[in-house]
């Protein structure tokens, strides 16, 4: 019987992540693929739906709009002082910063600019209101185990270690 993507596999996946030019946005490196657990969404929705059933040593193209990605694109980025942030805390464009509001809430945001008096934040992934295109191999595909189900990660090299 052919091994097929399922519920409460562990895949592990090599992808290459291009924009609506064409151009690659993101890849995984040889060597080093990328583990996920269907099912627990670990990856991307829209990315999981077409994985299903797609089985072990096939290639599939899966596009994926940003309702299904990492979303429209809501609110503005926004300039805010340095001063907000801890001293000495080494920021950068590309990070995710967890910020809290009065009533102790979770903020994620992303840096997208850093300048000596200034911080600029922005509350979009940056592929927010991105279509996605991947191109994705199905390396391998394995039960997950009763320990990886309970924590909706997988295990194991290229996996959570803890
Ligand atoms: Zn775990």
């Amino acid at each position: 019987m052919t091994n097929k993507i399922t519920a409460n596999k562990v895949v592990t996946l090599a992808y290459i992540l291009r924009d609506d030019e064409g151009e690659i946005i993101d890849r995984s490196r040889e060597g080093s693929p990328l583990l996920y657990l269907h099912g627990a969404m670990n990856i991307v929705p829209g990315l999981e739906e077409q994985l299903e059933g797609v089985c072990e040593g096939e290639t599939i193209q899966a596009e994926v709009p940003p309702e299904k990605g990492y979303g429209p694109r809501v609110g503005e980025a926004q300039d805010v002082s340095r001063d907000l942030f801890p001293d000495g805390a080494e920021l950068s464009a590309g990070m995710q910063v967890v910020g809290h509001d009065e009533e102790g809430r979770r903020i994620p945001f992303f840096i997208t600019g850093v300048s000596e008096a200034t911080v600029t934040i922005d509350p979009n992934h940056p592929l927010a209101g991105e279509t996605l295109h991947f191109e994705v191999t199905v390396q391998s595909l394995r039960d997950a185990t009763d320990e990886e189900i309970e924590h909706g990660h997988p295990h194991g090299p290229g996996g959570h270690s803890h």
